[in-house]
């Protein structure tokens, strides 16, 4: 007898339920990826994300032959395929793991009625994307928490389950057609910083992580320049790496690093489990706060130029531009220019968040979307109307300006915190820096902004 893994955003084989669940009722298990029409038809898939899939999809592939198994790929529509499979090897059951978005919910429903259609068993598994399972801990009364600090007391109340051991022999049915496991080589416009990906280089980087990153964690990860996070995002995105397991080998360690990094696996699970519950929130506003945002055409100038780095303000450029080389960014950089973008110039959050998918490697719905609708003060923000000034952001987060100097070069003369206002060079100084005009004056952003949303 046989059955079915199929995997998602799940790309790995330590503490992997829906594979130990196979492995243990079935002699023979499919390890199965699908590379979805649906995904690609809803414009998801941008080159970033699709090099880091591809380096991870050759890592599993790679892992499954080391014992005695390989990855079964097909494309098309996943259940069709998933059903494909089915009926080519008998599998009596399907296992894999539970996503929070609208699609991934309305996938399983399809996949369970196609199943159940040919007596085969779904099994969908919780606490592989995200530590703690959407709907696992609600308030009183509610299907959702919307404000992250009682959610955060709940969810470590809850604690996770135990690590899954990584099989050792994985036997897949002999005579399965799979088509060739995609190569990074095969996509084109990556950014040139794009790390690689694959569950190898997940681990290294957590042991490295765990032994000299998280310990500064508190204190450094506000750091611009510092670059003092983890980098773990887009492992965490594409399953490369468990969020269970992190929760354990980080919450083994004492202090405030260890506290504070926890502290943001949390967040990411509070996004999961409200997109689980709202899952409209990934396109329409959690809250209504009866904005008015600004037309896109009118705006046309301004949206350009922050997409391309080039409104004026340093930080705000310097950040956009490691997006656009790196398909990645710092969180106080993502939050300085969505800030910025959403408040300062007033256009509409799903602008910026539409940019965010198309070069993030780490780029998420559930993610991607809260955060944009936090930032905007349409989300769960509990102070929505804040606004972060991007001149004083700088200044604290990036004292001495390196982390400026780093990514524009066009005023990397400039030294210390001087790089923040270029605007206050005079004359020919001035003159010497090829380093646009800012695109808005700060206090009529703000008005604008204010007079947009209306007081409440
Ligand atoms: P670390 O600081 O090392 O944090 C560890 C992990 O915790 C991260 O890898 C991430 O999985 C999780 N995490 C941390 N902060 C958050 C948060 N606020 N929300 C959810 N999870 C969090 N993160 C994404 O993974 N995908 C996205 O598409 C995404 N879009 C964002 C858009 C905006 C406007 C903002 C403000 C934040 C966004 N984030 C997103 C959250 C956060 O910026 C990134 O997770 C973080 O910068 C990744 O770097 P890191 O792995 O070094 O993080």
């Amino acid at each position: 007898n046989a059955s079915i893994v199929l995997f998602t955003s799940d790309l790995r084989l330590h503490d992997h339920p829906p594979l130990r669940a196979a492995l243990n009722e079935a002699d023979e298990v499919v390890p199965l990826f699908v590379r979805d029409d649906r995904v690609d038809a809803a414009g998801f898939p941008a080159p970033n994300r699709l090099a880091f899939l591809a380096d991870s999809l050759t890592a599993l592939d790679e892992a499954l032959r080391e014992r005695g198994g390989h990855l079964v790929v097909r494309s098309g529509d996943v259940v069709e395929q998933v059903g494909a499979v089915v009926a080519e090897t008998g599998a009596g059951s399907v296992h894999m793991a539970a996503g929070a978005s609208g699609f991934a919910q309305a996938r399983e429903r399809r996949l369970r009625a196609a199943l159940a259609e040919r007596g085969c068993a779904l099994t969908v598994h919780d606490c592989v994307v995200t530590a703690v399972a959407p709907g696992a801990v609600t308030p009183a009364g509610g299907d959702h928490f919307a404000v992250f600090t009682p959610y955060f007391r709940r969810w470590s109340q809850q604690g996770v389950r135990d690590v899954v051991a990584a099989p050792r022999t994985v036997r897949v049915p002999s005579g399965l057609a799979s088509e060739r496991v995609p190569a990074r080589a095969d996509v084109r416009e990556v950014s040139p910083g794009v790390p690689p990906g694959g569950e190898a280089v997940a681990r290294a980087g957590l042991t490295a992580w765990l032994r000299s990153g998280v310990a500064g964690y508190a204190d450094g990860h506000d750091d611009l320049a510092g670059d003092l996070t983890s980098r773990l995002s887009p492992h965490l995105h594409f399953g490369t790496l468990s969020p269970v397991e992190l929760v354990h080998r980080v919450g083994k360690k004492d202090g405030p690093g260890p506290d504070a990094f926890v502290r943001q696996l949390c967040w990411r699970d509070f996004h999961h489990q409200v997109l689980a519950a709202r899952p409209r929130a990934a396109s329409a506003d959690y809250r209504d706060r009866h904005d008015r945002w600004r037309d896109e055409h009118e705006a046309a100038d301004d949206i350009e130029a922050w997409r391309r780095g080039r409104t004026g303000f340093p930080v705000v450029d310097a950040a956009m531009r490691q997006l656009a080389h790196e398909g990645w960014m710092h969180n106080r950089g993502r939050l300085i220019v969505a800030s910025f973008l959403t408040k300062t110039l007033y256009v509409d959050w799903r602008v910026g968040a539409r940019h965010f998918l198309r070069h993030l490697v780490d780029g998420d719905i559930a993610a991607n979307q809260l955060n944009w609708q936090w930032t905007a003060g349409t989300g769960n923000d509990t102070r929505p109307n804040r606004v972060l000034n991007p001149v004083l952001q700088g200044k604290r987060h990036d004292p001495d300006g390196t982390y400026v100097r780093r990514w524009v070069p066009e005023l990397a003369e400039l030294d210390g915190a001087a790089v923040h206002e270029p605007w206050k060079l005079t004359g020919l100084d001035r003159a010497r820096f090829d380093y646009p005009e800012r695109v808005v004056d700060l206090a009529e952003g703000l008005a604008r902004f204010r007079q947009g949303r209306g007081r409440e």
